[in-house]
């Protein structure tokens, strides 16, 4: 299977980033701020963010899943969180690759929550609004995107397409 023509260009990407970390650093100002990068689909995204940021910024990671091939489980498994120790009392921003139901944010949400986050929020490089099914906010939001199977830029299907430096509609998945 190859993956169609580019939806979201890599220049594009490049420049989302740099008005994402504007608005946050502009939020945050010097409060205690640790991103949650959730793997592996977000290993682009975060790896450019934290390099966008004027001054140093903290992050860990999360393993939680959702998706079997090109549709969502409804399932959402937890492989690792962050400890306590990396949350407690701190300012947790979730980022993630592409939010769709909700799910796999709602879930974090919840976990970092539980860990003591002073206050969770979402970032994502991905908004599927027309697919939501759980009530949470995408706080930061790279592009909204069309109902459809996307890859690279970390984004894969079946473990292929993350090495793209841009975002890709693919057809034909299942
Ligand atoms: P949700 O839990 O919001 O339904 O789904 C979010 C997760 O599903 C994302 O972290 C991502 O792993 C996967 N996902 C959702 N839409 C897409 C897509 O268009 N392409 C790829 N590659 N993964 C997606």
């Amino acid at each position: 299977m190859n993956p169609g023509k580019i939806l979201i260009s890599e220049s594009e990407i490049a420049q989302a980033i740099t008005r994402l970390v504007e608005e946050i650093v502009h939020n945050y100002g010097d409060s205690d701020l640790v991103l949650v990068g959730v793997m592996d689909g977000a290993i682009c995204f975060l790896a450019d963010m934290i390099r966008a940021f004027p001054h140093p910024v903290d992050m860990v990671t999360a393993r939680v899943s959702s998706y079997e091939g090109a549709k969502s489980s409804g399932q959402v498994n937890i492989d690792w969180l962050p400890s306590r120790e990396q949350i407690e009392g701190r300012h947790a921003l979730i980022v993630e690759d592409i939010v769709d139901t909700g799910a796999t944010i709602a879930t974090l949400t919840k976990e970092l929550i539980a860990l003591g986050a002073a206050s969770v929020n979402v970032c994502a490089l991905l908004d599927k609004p027309a697919r939501r099914e759980h009530g949470v906010e995408v706080t930061y939001a790279g592009f909204d995107a069309p109902d459809a199977f996307l890859v690279g830029y970390g984004l894969d299907y079946n473990g292929k397409f993350r090495n793209l430096s841009d975002l890709r509609k693919l057809s034909g998945a299942k």
